[in-house]
């Protein structure tokens, strides 16, 4: 009985060393411990054994049952385990993989632009204004001193909406004429007023029959002076091309300021060394400016005797142009997202 035993553990051993597989091994279980496995025969034959030998069969025999069944156990538990995390493994997610692209856009340049201005001109008190692109003769010429006939008015030649009356404002200073006459000459003024105008202008690489203008005026009844424009304009240039900006004037002439200047800034490419952006000169022309002139104080309400001013104005495009390294201004109307995604790179950079 011993030697059957020890024969079946061997063979039991043998059977079970190289198993991998759930179904080979439940073969296994029937013929060791199925109803005619070679285990469960062992006591097939009790009842013609004497008491003594029943004993001893029945203590060898469960002994043998219990090794098998404890070893079937163990190898079933560890080829459930293996393919349970086989089929985790296969059933996982990788979140390495790379996201869909979805394009998120960018703000707009010349906007971005416009706030930046408009965030400096509002620390410093003033009101940002908006006023009508449809205009009359009167706020966008007349009150600026440029009466009729007058030659300054070829330069802004624009676009007429009915008879020589209503035109597409050439500049945003008809704003101006109306807030000063708004505020009755009895009010000191600080505004600023970015928006739309039109020109009768072909289109290039540097002029559009429409841009957007950033204009400013300031009003008050102590002593203003150039010295005060200096300051304001200084801000401003560092404000939107960085702290080591330097500004300089230069004189010019323009019908609603007196004196009246140009304004440079020092070429930020080159610190003022010359390169190509700036001519070799080191300095950029950004923008026109001037002490308001008496005659537009005196038609918009304001008595030039005890109040005096400063006004101001570029084109934003210009400003967008040279700090972005734009060098077509039709880039902004086109409307080629192209281009426009090259804004985004370098809004990134
Ligand atoms: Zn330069």
């Amino acid at each position: 009985m011993e030697d059957k035993i020890k024969k079946i553990r061997e063979e039991l051993d043998n059977d079970i060393k190289d198993i991998t597989d759930l179904n080979k091994l439940n073969d296994i279980k029937v013929k060791y411990l199925g109803k005619k496995g070679c285990i469960t025969e062992l006591t097939s034959n009790m009842g013609e054994l004497s008491i003594e030998e029943r004993k001893e069969v029945g203590k060898l025999s469960n002994e043998i049952r219990t090794y098998a069944t404890d070893l079937i156990t163990s190898i079933e538990e560890k080829l459930k385990l293996e393919e349970l995390n086989k089929k985790l493994e296969s059933e996982s997610i990788d979140i390495t993989l790379p996201a869909t692209n979805i394009p998120m856009g960018a703000p707009n340049i010349l906007e971005k632009v416009i706030e930046e201005v408009e965030e400096l001109f509002m620390s410093m008190g003033y009101d940002v204004y908006d006023g009508p692109e449809i205009e009359e003769d009167k706020y966008n010429f007349e009150l600026l001193n440029i009466p009729k006939g007058h030659p300054a008015r070829d330069a802004q030649d624009t676009f007429y909406i009915e008879g020589n009356e209503i035109l597409l404002r050439s500049q945003t200073s008809a704003v101006q004429a109306r807030v000063m006459l708004e505020h009755e000459g009895k009010e000191p003024i600080r505004m600023i007023c970015p928006g739309r105008t039109y020109r009768r202008d072909e289109d290039d690489a540097t002029h559009s029959h429409n841009f957007t203008q950033i204009e400013g005026l300031l009003v008050e009844k102590k002593d203003i002076s150039l010295s005060d424009l200096k300051g304001t304009f200084d801000a401003l240039a560092k404000k939107l091309f960085g702290e080591n900006c330097v500004t300089r004037f230069r004189p010019s002439y323009y019908q609603f300021t007196e004196p009246s200047v140009e304004t440079d800034i020092s070429c930020f490419a080159c610190n003022g060394k010359g390169c190509s952006l700036c001519k070799n000169t080191g300095w950029i022309t950004i923008s026109g400016a001037g002490m308001v002139h008496p005659n537009v104080l005196r038609m918009c309400g304001y008595n030039p005797d005890e109040w005096k001013g400063f006004a101001f104005g570029f084109g934003a495009e210009r400003c967008a142009m040279l700090k972005y390294g734009i060098n077509d201004i039709r880039t902004f109307y086109n409307a080629d997202l192209r281009e426009v995604g090259s804004f985004d790179r370098k809004e990134s950079e």
